[in-house]
């Protein structure tokens, strides 16, 4: 083959034909057989194959390429779709949101400009006013399609940033200096909250002070009055609260903070809003439970992960904000790219919107899924899982074997294997034998748990996302982890 034949274009379309029908079929076949979420197949045990493998002597066939990555990835990959993959906030995939995927790939528009994407540009507005519309921001609402809930969150907090810095210098008589704000800036943030939010604030140049915890509730909800307590500590000490950071859907728990009473109390201090609602967003489309979200209009920022429950494939996700006005924070204008004049043809370049430059067409997987299913559909399926893990609630709380953190408001359950005659049994060995109950579990192949820490205690943890997922096959899980923490506690009971 000649080395431009690999390249698609009008000449090659019939081989680009061939060779993603091979793979397309390939994929499926495996699909169509995968009898277990997971292999178990160690690092140790692949790593040869992927580094045997040399980079610089090319197969030239695609089939001869699809072939070895059978050995390399397919039939040891992680499957989601797999009715007992219960670990991660991973969904099963839409067809429509695949085929969309393909699409975008093959034509490669980037949505940076309008002059690399054209129809792409205007399918992502349409899909950023759609969710705005869903969340009730308002007329004055935009936002743009980003890597996921990580660069949401951070692009949200370099807005509320700005922004405070901003207000500082307007209220200010004196000349202040951003390095004089910034260490003065404060983010708060439900303890259970995500990760992401300290990240950003590091990568915003504040210090590991800056993001202070807010406490929850025992169903793992921000306290209001907490928060409250915060706010006027922060006035009081003559720091500049940039952004309250509430979670609508936390990773652990699903649980919502409670969006009306923090809103209200950010309007009366005049703080920034971000709903971190990455996991939480499948609600806006939730015949049933839209309600849980109730309060999240009021929000100025909202991050959403659509590759956590509209069922999409990695990346999708979004940020909007409120008032449109405010992206402006993020715009620089390149004379090759985006020059300012631009703006003033009303050229719609969505480089000027967002902190990367080159930029995928994601949003047309969710433009596919919502022409093809309909978007009740999606939320019927995330009710769906919702209903499960209310299910499964009752068949752990029921169950002797296990202890249940908290009843969940959207789709996972933290729980811990508690042996029942646990005389004699410290508590570390208790810790011990969760910790190996999931690790043999996952060694298996039999289903894949996540786990995480509560009170310091190892936990194990399901997150449902998918509505194959049966009550009997979480019974089933259920009992495959207690064996494995029964065989690990076996030697201790004999002592
Ligand atoms: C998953 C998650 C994130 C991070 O999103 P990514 O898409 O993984 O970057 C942020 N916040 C919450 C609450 C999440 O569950």
């Amino acid at each position: 083959m000649s080395s431009r034949a690999h390249l698609l274009n009008d000449r090659t379309a019939e081989h680009y034909r061939r060779s993603l029908t091979d793979g397309v079929g390939r994929v499926a076949d495996r699909l169509a057989r995968t009898e277990r979420p997971f292999t178990g197949v160690t690092p140790a045990e692949l790593a040869p194959a992927v580094s045997s493998i040399d980079l610089d002597q090319p197969l030239q066939d695609p089939g001869a390429a699809l072939d070895e990555l059978e050995d390399v990835y397919l039939r040891d990959a992680v499957y989601f779709h797999h009715p007992r993959y219960l670990a991660h906030l991973n969904c099963p995939v839409a067809i429509p949101a695949v085929l969309g995927e393909a699409v975008l790939a093959a034509v490669n528009s980037s949505l940076d400009t309008w002059d690399q994407s054209a129809g792409g540009t205007l399918i992502e507005r349409r899909l950023i006013d759609w969710t705005a519309g869903r969340i009730g921001l308002g007329k004055a609402a935009d936002g743009i399609f980003t890597s996921g809930g990580t660069q949401s969150n951070l692009q949200a907090l370099l807005l509320a940033r700005e922004e405070a810095c901003r207000l500082v210098r307007k209220n200010s008589e004196t000349a202040q200096p951003t390095s004089a704000i910034l260490p003065r800036l404060r983010v708060l943030a439900s303890e259970c909250g995500h990760f992401s939010v300290e990240k950003a604030a590091r990568l915003l140049g504040l210090g590991p002070e800056a993001v202070i915890p807010v406490p929850c509730d025992r169903d793992r909800r921000m306290r209001a009055s907490a928060l409250e307590q915060e706010l006027a500590r922060c006035a009081e000490e003559d720091l500049v609260v940039m952004a309250v950071v509430v979670t609508a859907g936390t990773t652990d728990f699903g649980s919502i903070d409670p969006l009306p009473q923090v809103a209200a109390l950010c309007e009366a201090a005049g703080v920034w809003m971000h709903v971190d609602a990455a996991y939480g967003c499948g609600l806006l489309v939730s015949p049933r439970r839209g309600h849980l979200l109730a309060g999240i209009e009021r929000a100025d920022s909202v991050t959403v992960d659509y590759h956590k429950s509209f069922f999409q494939p990695v990346s999708s996700s979004a940020v909007l904000v409120r008032d449109r006005s405010t992206l402006r924070h993020v715009t620089y204008h390149a004379d090759y790219l985006n020059p300012a004049r631009s703006v003033a043809e009303r050229i719609p370049n969505q480089v000027d919107k967002s902190i990367q430059t080159t930029r995928r067409f994601d949003a047309l997987k969710l433009w596919m899924t919502l022409r093809v299913m309909g978007a009740d559909t999606v939320g019927e399926l995330f009710d769906e899982v919702v209903d499960r893990a209310a299910d499964a609630w009752r068949l752990l709380d029921a169950d002797p074997r296990y202890e249940v953190v908290t009843e969940p408001q959207l789709s996972t359950l933290v729980f811990r294997y508690v042996p029942e005659d646990a005389a004699g049994i410290p508590d570390s060995l208790v810790d011990k034998a969760n910790l190996h109950a999931r690790e043999a579990l996952f060694a298996s192949g039999d289903a894949v748990v996540a786990g995480t820490v509560v009170d310091g205690r190892h936990h194990l943890k399901f997150t449902l996302l998918n509505p194959e997922t049966t009550l009997d096959d979480i019974a089933v899980v259920l009992d495959l982890l207690a064996g494995h923490a029964e065989s690990f506690l076996a030697p201790a009971r004999r002592a």
